[in-house]
């Protein structure tokens, strides 16, 4: 009864904080969309923000991945008969067990990825982990934990934040998933992956992930903000797999086509 009344003063004064400081779109200023959707709904998506802090103009311009590579989530052509694999799901199929990459990187969530990892916004971070958030309430997956990429120690000092831990924050909080940080490290610098070619971001990646903790679950989901190759979390399911990880899943905000 205490928390029904608590949770009805809490949604009253969200309601007053609304009317008074209406929220506004991070990309362009224009208001926000109320997604009334969200209202009501029993389970997990309950917890989904009412906003979202983008404008309608903005929302219909995120440029949805949905002609994608069954198992890698790679945008594949427009023509292409679903479901399919891609050339490189058939000819060398990465470690993890599916993708879920809601977005092409392409604008405008490559500008807020950007914003995100470069210039420290981190309402981009929020912003993009709860549309990350609504794209995974409809899929009804339960990780056992979610572990988001680590950064090395020094790329962590210099950021002062892990991007990918930013974005899985609203994610795990809107669907009560337990958040790991502390699994898993990264043993040494590696380059940024942007800046490499194919063959040079797979050795770049070799190795470079351990376990810090035991694992203890078999449903895991890794994390992360573009996945391009796979490189990474390639690596980073090699170690999970290794600890006894039955399923894993990717789960980041843009896949980029391996290709370009
Ligand atoms: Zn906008
Ligand atoms: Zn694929």
């Amino acid at each position: 009864m205490l928390r029904t009344a608590v949770d009805i003063l809490r949604a009253l004064a969200r309601a007053a904080a609304r009317r008074l400081w209406p929220a506004k779109c991070v990309l362009c200023g224009q208001s926000a969309v109320q997604l009334h959707e969200a209202r009501g709904r029993s389970g997990p998506a309950r917890a989904c923000a009412e906003t979202l802090d983008l404008c309608a103009g903005c929302v219909g311009d995120l440029p949805l991945n949905d002609r994608v590579c069954e198992h890698c989530a790679e945008p594949l052509p427009i023509d292409c008969v679903q479901p399919a694999l891609c050339s490189g799901c058939l000819t060398q199929p990465p470690v993890f067990d599916a993708c879920v990459a809601p977005f092409r990187y392409a604008f405008p969530v490559d500008r807020m990825i950007h914003g995100l990892k470069y210039r420290g916004e981190l309402t981009y971070g929020r912003v993009l982990g709860e549309l990350l958030a609504r794209h995974l309430v409809s899929r009804g997956t339960r990780p056992d934990v979610v572990i988001p990429v680590p950064l090395g120690t020094a790329r962590y000092r210099e950021r002062g934040f892990n991007q990918a831990r930013e974005l899985a924050l609203p994610v795990c909080k809107a669907l009560g998933l337990s958040l790991r940080s502390d699994l898993v490290v990264r043993l040494r610098e590696t380059k940024e992956q942007a800046t490499l070619d194919r063959s040079e971001r797979l050795k770049n990646m070799t190795n470079a992930f351990a376990l810090a903790a035991p694992l203890n679950a078999r449903h895991v989901a890794i994390i992360d903000d573009v996945v391009t190759t796979g490189s990474t979390t390639n690596e980073l399911a090699k170690v999970l797999r290794a600890a006894g990880a039955e399923w894993i899943e990717v789960w980041c905000i843009a896949r980029a086509d391996r290709n370009k």
